[in-house]
């Protein structure tokens, strides 16, 4: 199509493409969610209802784009990192990244009533995003260990913080005051003298975050899903086989994946290493 006099314009619009054969990794974050946490009567420290309202919207994304192979959550921000050799949307930058987070925004707002239903939303929630592209493997890993690194910081810290407030009888001033300076051993000794909680035994979900895996669905699992009732979450999805050239495009093998939520530890090399095609 020729189109008007006017199309010229189009070319304004830059091309925005990303590197090529680098990891992708997409950070949504809540818009004053502080705010938001508060106006809605969130749970302090942590409001479990919404953090799985949380990993459900991001389970949704990750059922939209097969090329995200693992995520992470904590309070208000989910990571998620695609395969290297992802081809999604031509690696169009503002496209990616504005579909996947206006995709996870809207699923937060649709889900909202399933997971707080006597609480309505009071205005609309909003997220922002980044996509910030690693070279290899190493600062991948060591990415997903900085967030579940300051998942444990946050948490050691608020749950410290609201025993001193809900339990401790403390205004939330006098909280931050006991606290500066502490180390973290002070915190769980305060936690454990003073209010009778042992830390390492709050739910995994607090301290560790939410880990979304893609995970292949073996061959025989498969035959027998294909007869039952296809959960949501199982999909076909291109999975790239272990042998392929860096950078060539790629000969997908189609293999079903399903996604499952763990609470588990990502720092230490076990995770990894059972689990080897989440870099490839
Ligand atoms: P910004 O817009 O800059 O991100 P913010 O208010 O969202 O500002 P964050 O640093 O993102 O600030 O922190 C999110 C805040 O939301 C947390 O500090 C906490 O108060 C609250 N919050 C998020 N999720 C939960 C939850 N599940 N339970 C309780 N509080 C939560
Ligand atoms: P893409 O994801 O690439 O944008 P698309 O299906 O959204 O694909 P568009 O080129 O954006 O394609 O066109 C939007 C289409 O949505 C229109 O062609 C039309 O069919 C439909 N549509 C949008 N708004 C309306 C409306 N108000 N009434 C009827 N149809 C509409
Ligand atoms: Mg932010
Ligand atoms: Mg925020
Ligand atoms: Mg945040
Ligand atoms: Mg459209």
């Amino acid at each position: 199509m020729a189109g008007s006099k006017f199309a010229y314009v189009r070319n304004f619009e830059l091309p925005d493409p990303l590197l090529p054969g680098a990891f992708m990794i997409l950070r949504l974050d809540g818009h004053a969610f502080h705010r938001l946490s508060s106006e809605h009567d969130f749970t302090k420290p942590n409001d479990e209802r919404a953090l799985q309202l949380m990993d459900h919207a991001a389970r949704g994304v990750m059922n939209e784009f097969k090329d995200i192979v693992l995520a992470f959550g904590e309070s208000d921000e989910y990571s998620f990192l695609f395969r290297k050799l992802s081809n999604v949307y031509n690696r169009r930058q503002a496209k990616i990244l504005t579909t996947v987070t206006s995709m996870f925004t809207s699923s937060y707002v649709y889900h909202w009533p399933q997971y707080l239903p006597d609480t309505p939303l009071k205005y609309p929630p909003s997220f922002d995003g980044r996509i910030v592209l690693y070279p290899s493997a190493k600062e991948v890993r060591d990415y997903f260990a900085w967030r579940q690194a300051d998942t444990h910081i946050n948490n050691l810290y608020n749950t410290t913080f609201w025993a001193l407030v809900l339990q401790g009888g403390e205004t939330t001033t006098q909280a931050h005051e006991t606290l500066k300076g502490t180390v973290s051993k002070d915190k769980h000794e305060m936690l454990f003298s003073r209010f009778s909680i042992n830390y390492n035994l709050l739910p995994a979900r607090y301290r560790k975050g939410s880990i979304l895996i893609r995970e292949p669905i073996p061959p025989a699992a498969q035959a027998h899903s294909e007869s039952a009732i296809v959960s949501p979450d199982v999909s076909t999805a291109e999975v790239q086989a272990a042998s392929t050239p860096a950078l060539k495009p790629e000969k997908k093998a189609r293999v079903k994946t399903t996604v499952i939520l763990a609470h588990c530890d990502i720092i230490g090399d076990e995770f990894w290493a059972s689990r080897e095609y989440l870099l490839a």
